[in-house]
């Protein structure tokens, strides 16, 4: 075996409400692991579980030295228990995964000999997308449709099983936002890419944690970290709205100075209805730019961890 000159990887799970299944879920991924001679940790991030996920993970980690357990201070949601993950990772190389095995962890050998042979962000692509409701598969196509008009970058089929490089890792650790985007950052950072197909597997136990509050909230930040397409938009909607102004503004005075003018009550509540609607919709965009500033500027930290236990190696 040649253990000892292989480098270490890191596989980062965010946890919530996992406890069924996290300690089988997890022995299975080490399980692989350890058939692949792939030495690892496990980085298990419990993003303030209100299930037994915490005592599961804690006493995994107890019994396993290669077992991180952390306890973030709340519920924050996936992406800063993905970043509390990255930050905690030690390894070579950190793989990030989800906790109920829709990421099938048989592709860790194959991420990990492709991040071998020089690719540096190895990244999943969904084949299909599994057994997923058709509501959400609909949600799934609009929210990455939306994506790749504004912002230029691939999001189709992306997923957040990823395997990045030290290199990559520190260089998404630079990146001060507050509001962060996993799969936006991973992208933008460039460095050498490979891809691999994945098939979705079906979730282990339990429906998806994601409430469509939080999957709007993220298809929000997700655009205005980004890009700024849409303060462009309105700009332009204000144009087209003063162009079609100075025409029935004419037409109007043209209308009664030859005294056809009628009472004009239609005209006049179509245009309020209209141009009222584009005023709430062109500041509501804005505001949600003004949100994220003032969510940035505040520069509170992206997640607060109450506990953390590690085994402290010995240093040979
Ligand atoms: N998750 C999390 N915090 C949350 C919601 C989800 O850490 O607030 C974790 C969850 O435990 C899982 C991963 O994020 O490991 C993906 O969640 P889920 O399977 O519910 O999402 P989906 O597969 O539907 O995208
Ligand atoms: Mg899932």
């Amino acid at each position: 075996m040649e253990t000892s000159l292989q480098k270490c990887i890191s596989i980062v799970v965010p946890v919530y409400n996992e406890g069924t299944h996290i300690r089988k879920s997890m022995a299975y991924v080490g399980k692989l692991c350890e058939e692949a001679s792939i030495p690892y940790e496990l980085v298990l991030v419990d993003d303030g579980s209100k299930d037994n996920s915490w005592q599961e993970i804690c006493s995994m980690a107890k019994e396993d030295a290669r077992i991180t357990a952390v306890r973030l201070s709340r519920n924050f949601g996936k992406e800063p228990a993905l970043c509390a993950g990255l930050d905690i990772a030690a390894g070579d190389a950190v793989i990030v995964m989800d906790a109920d095995l829709q990421h099938p962890p048989e592709k860790i050998p194959e991420m990990v000999r492709l991040w071998q042979e020089g690719a540096e962000v190895v990244e999943g692509v969904k084949s299909s997308r599994g057994k997923e409701k058709r509501s959400y598969r609909f949600c799934a196509k609009l929210f990455y449709g939306m994506i790749n008009k504004a912002t230029g970058i691939e999001f189709d089929n992306a997923s957040d099983f990823k395997l990045l490089d030290r290199k990559v890792v520190e260089a998404m650790k630079q990146m001060p936002e507050r509001m962060t985007f996993f799969r936006g950052m991973s992208a933008w950072v460039g460095f050498e890419r490979k891809m691999f197909e994945f098939e979705v597997a079906e979730r282990v136990d339990g429906g998806s944690k994601w409430s469509l509050k939080r999957l709007i909230s993220l298809a929000v930040t997700a655009v205005t970290s980004y890009t700024s397409a849409p303060l462009h938009c309105i700009t332009v909607l204000g144009f087209i709205m003063f162009l079609g102004a100075i025409i029935l503004g004419i037409q109007t005075l043209y209308m009664k100075i030859a005294g056809y003018a009628r009472d004009g009550f239609t005209t006049v509540i179509l245009l309020l209805l209209l141009i009222g609607s584009m005023i709430m919709i062109s500041l509501g965009i804005i505001g949600l730019y003004l949100m994220k500033i003032y969510h940035e500027i505040k520069g509170r930290p992206r997640y607060l961890t109450s506990r953390v236990i590690r085994h402290k190696e010995e240093e040979k």
